[in-house]
């Protein structure tokens, strides 16, 4: 099941971006190198974020010709696609360059540029992306299988540091108080690993010794100055960590270049960059993000194992991110194991792990279940193929897909060719399928001696499973460990014959399996086939209330009984138990009621803890509960009556509100919004589905088109609801304003040692003056400027 074909592949992006953290604003030009994979190609499709100003783009020839000078392309910009038309059809295998210049506060809802200041002055930006964001900072074909190389020029205060993706390769100052730093990869990064962190940043250096003990590879932590001796001493394993690593899937992938975690100010606590992890660094002195835990190895362990499985061999789409997400989760199983805490490890896994729905396109993408059921779903495959095959076998993935991207059918197609055997059904119950084995179980003493297993597969919520399973039997002599292949049958007997005399009987004792177990003298709740652990009430007005009815069956060999429950939103989340609580005889079954009573307006979640004599999870049961709490029937959109930036906004340049937006009606919404007003637009989504209960933003730019204040509207009209108006204030401050022109400077064909010149006019079309300090040019290039600085009049 593969994504849109490509049209074509980006080998390389030269990204040249320069941060201005005053107006907080990126500005630059990145030029993107493209081989054509579809005859005929007259336009190349880009992802660029509809809140970044595309202000031209034009075609770079190849080597090839160097005699052509550059071209200046149409292009059309809508939404967040950036389409540019060429110059003529192009044909399979035709490379070309298309540089565009662009602009913008290149932020977005936690995608993109983050602008920060951390504890009372010090300037932060950085970039985050996954899965969709990288098109929020840079126009780029953002998708995770079309891989390239970059080269990265950062222009940022000089003070600063500048982080990012491969080697740093050059870093000088400029004459207007900034440093331009340049980085660059050697091997193709998917757009989403890519990453700036700009800071005052304090960079500690380690050495990785790679597997053969010659290499030394940097290991950095980027700290900031209030926290450098704890991020050193946090990030002190990071290298012994890669080693392991190395031993289980093969040597760092990107050993030429380096290893490194950055603090930056992220939501999550970790994201994979390529080469340079970011980590939640807080938000200033007394908040130190990730540091402030008690350790941060596991999580060290996860990010450092995305280098190889997510980085190093990406995922062909987001329905394949359990590649990622698995994997750096059972890096995290084979560290326990290392520490020498694999079992508690997973037992706190298996507790939090509610394994609902499958792992490849999970409706959930960042779920538990990608995470926990896939770490555990890869130790089964160890237990079935063996772990040294199943390293060679990841061995094999690494070669034939790293530097690139792969999918799911690439993961089994690679493991079954290194088996030897058809894996089809394990990736149907285990990768496609949902739920897992709830096993019902009981043992005689047989003749033999030998041990009479009785297995039963009881799950409502899923189909039968074929797996190996390990019997312990415990005899007077000691202990035995015996293996039977379960078929995907309802029930079994084994007779395993054993040496000693049987006292003690444990099925899967290493848990290897991820399934449930239950002896069959013991009671057993079972929800049904149609409860996956989590209830959704429908929308319910405040002050009213909705019950869902969820049946609930015994399946055990004895009485069971839910002698109690807890809400952790007590009030608004309830179940009904009777005065006595519930009772149900073998086989019985009942029904339990869960209530929802919202009291306020907006989407409400919560846990009900269920107490019950059921062996399984220390004899608690827990039910996720979601519900939205509104006002009124039908579509009712709510927003704020009036919005102000506080702040006057300099003429020429444009600040961002958020406006949200909220759906206190029982019926979806969807919304248009619409502008009115000098000076007002709506950069980013102009109509929005909003579920009842949930809130959406809506990005409202003012750009001042003179001093003075400005009034604007805007409306929200929800289909089949009441239109809703906010007022908007905004005021324009005088400001010097910039014009170059021509944007871009054609010379022509120049023979070597000849000169051509060309003016370029500097206007200021602002409402204050404006003094030009300093002209700089690149390349083969050279300027003559008039004295500087130089002031002109508004
Ligand atoms: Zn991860």
């Amino acid at each position: 099941p593969a994504a849109t074909p490509l049209l074509f592949d980006v080998t390389r992006y030269d990204l040249d971006l320069r941060f201005d953290f005053e107006r907080q604003r990126v500005a630059g030009v990145v030029t993107v190198s493209a081989r054509v994979l579809e005859d005929g190609l007259r336009e190349l499709d880009l992802d660029a974020d509809a809140g970044l100003r595309i202000g031209a783009v034009w075609l770079e020839r190849d080597g090839s010709f160097p005699e052509d000078p550059p071209r200046a392309l149409g292009f059309h910009h809508a939404e967040d696609r950036l389409t540019v038309l060429l110059d003529r059809h192009y044909g399979i295998g035709e490379t070309l360059r298309v540089a565009i210049a662009y602009a913008g506060r290149a932020s977005r809802l936690g995608d993109g540029v983050t602008w920060a200041t951390l504890g009372e002055s010090t300037p932060s930006a950085t970039t985050m992306a996954e899965p969709f964001g990288a098109r929020v900072w840079v126009p780029c074909h953002d998708r995770p299988d079309d891989k390239a190389l970059w080269t990265l020029r950062v222009t940022a205060p000089a003070e600063l540091e500048v982080g990012s993706n491969g080697v740093r390769v050059d870093r000088r100052d400029n004459p207007d108080g900034t440093a331009t730093t340049m980085w660059a990869s050697r091997y193709p990064i998917a757009t989403y690993l890519v990453v700036i962190d700009i800071s005052d940043y304090r960079v500690a250096e380690d050495l990785y010794r790679g597997l053969d003990g010659t290499a030394a590879m940097p290991v950095q932590t980027w700290a900031y100055p209030w926290n450098e001796t704890r991020a050193r001493t946090m990030f002190a394993s990071t290298s012994s960590l890669l080693g392991l690593l190395a031993a289980h899937f093969g040597e760092y992938p990107f050993l030429d270049e380096k290893y490194g975690n950055c603090l930056a100010p992220i939501g999550a606590s970790g994201m994979e960059h390529q080469t340079l992890t970011s980590v939640a660094g807080g938000d200033g002195p007394g908040d130190n993000g990730v540091l402030d835990w008690r350790s941060v190895r596991y999580l060290d362990v996860h990010e450092a194992a995305h280098q190889w499985w997510g980085d190093w061999v990406s995922p062909a789409s987001w329905k394949d991110l359990w590649l990622n997400e698995s994997f750096a989760s059972y890096a995290e199983l084979l560290l326990a194991e290392a520490d020498g805490r694999l079992q508690s490890y997973m037992a706190f896994d298996d507790w939090r792990g509610w394994f609902r729905g499958p792992l490849y396109d999970n409706p959930e993408p960042f779920s538990a279940t990608i995470y926990s059921k896939g770490a555990r779903v890869l130790r089964m495959l160890e237990r079935l193929m063996g772990r040294e095959r199943l390293e060679r076998a990841l061995g094999r993935w690494r070669e034939r897909f790293g530097g690139g991207s792969a999918t799911t059918a690439d993961l089994e197609e690679v493991l079954e060719a290194t088996w030897g055997s058809d894996l089809s059904w394990f990736f149907e119950q285990w990768v496609y399928g949902t739920g897992r084995p709830h096993l019902r179980w009981s043992w005689k003493r047989a003749v033999g001696p030998a041990v009479r297993l009785e297995l039963e597969q009881v799950q409502t919520n899923a189909g039968l499973f074929r797996f190996p399973l390990d019997v312990e039997v415990r005899t007077a002599a000691g202990r035995e460990l015996h293996s039977v292949e379960v078929e995907a049958v309802r029930s079994r007997t084994f007779e395993i014959p054993v040496d000693g005399e049987p006292e003690e009987v444990r099925l899967d004792p290493d848990h290897w399996l991820l399934a449930e177990q239950h002896p069959a003298s013991a009671p057993d709740l079972d929800f049904g086939p149609a409860f996956d652990g989590e209830i959704v009430f429908p929308p319910v007005v405040t002050g009213g209330a909705a019950t869902v009815r969820v049946p609930v069956t015994n399946l055990g060999g004895s009485v069971l009984e839910i002698l109690g429950s807890d809400s952790t939103e007590e009030g608004t989340f309830g179940v009904d138990l009777g005065p006595d609580g519930l009772a149900l005889d073998p086989g019985a079954s009942g029904e339990l009621a869960f209530r929802f009573t919202p009291s306020e307006v907006g989407v409400a979640h919560g846990w009900i803890e269920l107490d019950t004599n059921d062996p399984a999870g220390g004899g608690v049961a827990w039910v996720e509960l979601r519900g939205a709490g509104v006002t009124s029937e039908g579509v009712a959109v709510r927003a704020t009556g009036r919005v102000r930036w506080t702040e006057p906004v300099a003429v020429g340049s444009a600040a961002e509100r958020l406006i949200t937006i909220t759906n206190a009606g029982t019926e979806p919404a969807r919304v248009t919004a619409r502008i009115e007003g000098a000076g007002f637009s709506l950069p980013g989504a102009t109509s929005m589905d909003v579920a009842p209960g949930e809130a959406a933003p809506v990005l409202v730019r003012f750009a001042p088109p003179g001093e003075g204040s400005f009034e604007g509207r805007l409306h929200l009209e929800p289909a089949g609801g009441a239109p809703v108006t906010v007022a908007l204030l905004g005021y324009g401050a005088a400001a010097p304003r910039l014009a170059v022109e021509p944007g871009v400077v054609l010379f022509g064909i120049v023979a070597p040692g000849e000169e051509r010149r060309r003016v370029v006019r500097v206007t200021n079309r602002g409402q204050a003056p404006m003094t030009v300090s300093a002209v700089s040019v690149e390349g083969h290039f050279s300027v003559a400027a008039p004295r500087l600085p130089r002031t002109l009049g508004a």
